[in-house]
This record gives structure tokens, sequence and C-alpha cells, in this order.
């Protein structure tokens, strides 16, 4: 599965996702379609491989097939107005898909949405916003309808940008960070990996009353969400 998915332009990537079946709704083939993930990677040349790739730093932009994955579960929690929290942002991609998916020009509410990124290396932040800049998104930078910020993304975001109507998580968790579930809405969706050697991407739920369950989806590796110091 994880390899077969290669394209030679972001279309084809996108249409092979979409044979595989891990891209199932349209809206999520529409807002993949509009980022092109050549300025989010060191080397334009691997694009529209299915496979992560470094970004420098000790981090990876992570595969296609991933990000298919985490748009597709997240997906009945972002709509127009919708707030979402990307931590370990890295190359800025999922920001970009994420705030294509909660906006929609015929639809007011768009005008509340918004996506925070949060990463804890100050370089690969400052990287993200120029790859977001190439990507045709200075207008929502500078609306601050996507905030990029260097920060350590186990504590969540400041609690005004907050609460998220879903979180994503870019990085391997040793354990559930609690303040990531504190700053999930009600109701609220997290994906994220969780574990050391072997990891488990969880699916959070949180309900309108605050119960929170967890579902595991599928076996993966990721960089591990760490201490910056620990991470090269
Ligand atoms: N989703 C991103 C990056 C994935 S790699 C993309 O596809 O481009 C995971 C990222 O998590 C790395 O950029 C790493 O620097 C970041 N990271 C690891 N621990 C973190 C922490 N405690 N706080 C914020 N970011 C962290």
């Amino acid at each position: 599965m994880a390899w077969r998915c290669t394209g030679s332009t972001n279309a084809e990537l996108i249409q092979n996702m979409a044979k595989a079946g891990i891209i199932t709704s349209d809206r999520v083939i529409a807002a993949m379609s509009k980022v092109n993930r050549s300025h989010y990677v060191r080397h334009p040349r691997t694009a529209y491989e299915d496979s992560p790739q470094p970004i420098g730093h000790g981090a990876t932009i992570s595969a296609p097939h991933m990000h298919a994955h985490a748009a597709e579960d997240l997906l009945p929690f972002l709509k127009p107005g919708a707030r979402v929290l990307d931590v370990g942002s890295g190359s800025g991609y999922l920001a970009a898909v994420f705030y294509h998916l909660i906006q929609d020009p015929a639809d007011p509410k768009s005008a509340d949405g918004k996506v925070v990124g949060i990463e804890h290396i100050p370089e690969l932040v400052e990287w993200s916003v120029e790859n977001l800049r190439k990507d045709k998104l200075s207008p929502a930078l500078d609306e601050g309808k996507i905030k990029m910020i260097a920060g350590d993304g186990r504590k969540g975001s400041s609690p005004e940008d907050g609460p998220f109507d879903a979180i994503h998580v870019g990085a391997a968790a040793p354990t559930m960070p609690a303040a990531l579930i504190e700053q999930l809405a009600r109701p609220g969706r997290m994906f994220i990996p969780v574990g050391t050697h072997a990891q488990q991407i969880l699916q959070v739920d949180k309900d309108e009353s605050g119960n929170v369950t967890e579902t595991p989806l599928l076996d993966v590796l990721y960089v591990p969400l760490t201490d910056r110091d620990k991470q090269m």
C-alpha cells in the first residue's frame, strides 16, 4: 500500500490514491488538488512519490497516502468555519489542505475558520510559510486564517485559538498528550500517532458532553513528538 500511489504529476498522484481507495471523498480530492506537493519538498523531483521525504532538522514530509488518510478521517469536522490545529506542521502541506477544506466561497461561515500549525523547529516554521506563499496562500496567511507558530505542540496552541474541531498530530507521541485532548472542541476529533517502537494512529473523539473515546486505525512509523534538542 505504502508506495503504490506514486504519480508523475500532482493530479496523477491524487488520482492513484483515489483508485487505491485511500481517498473516497470528492472534497478531499478537490482540496489536495489545490495543493501542489512540489512546493513543500526539498527536491521537486521527488514531489509526486508516495513516500515520506527528509525536509531537514530530523523531520520528514509525510507520505501523501498518510496525508490523505488524515484528511479523510478528520473530514466530518473540516467544515466551513472550523478551527483546525496541525501539531508538528513541518512543511506546511497539511495546513494548506485543511485550509482549502474549511473554505467555501459560497458559505459565509468560512470567515470564522482558521488553521493553526505548530512546529518546534523555528527554521521549519519559516520554511513552511515560504512554501505556503509559493502555493498562493499569502492572502490566507496575511488575514490570519492560516497561522504557523513556533512552539512545543504537546502543549497545544494558545487557548484563544481554540477549541479545535479537528487536531492532526504529525509526529508520534509516546503517550497521549492531555493538553491536546483538552483543546478539542465538543464535538471534536483528533488524528494522532501514539507509541514508541510500535505506533498506531488513534482517532480520538470528544462528544458534545465531553466524553472521550479512542479508536485505533492503523499501524504506522512516524518521527517522534519530542523535545527540540532530542530531535537531531
Ligand atoms: N506533518 C508534517 C511534518 C511531519 S514530521 C509534514 O508532513 O510536513 C513531524 C514534525 O513534528 C517535524 O517537523 C518535527 O520537527 C515536529 N515535532 C516533533 N516534536 C514536536 C513538538 N514537541 N512540538 C512541535 N513539533 C514537533
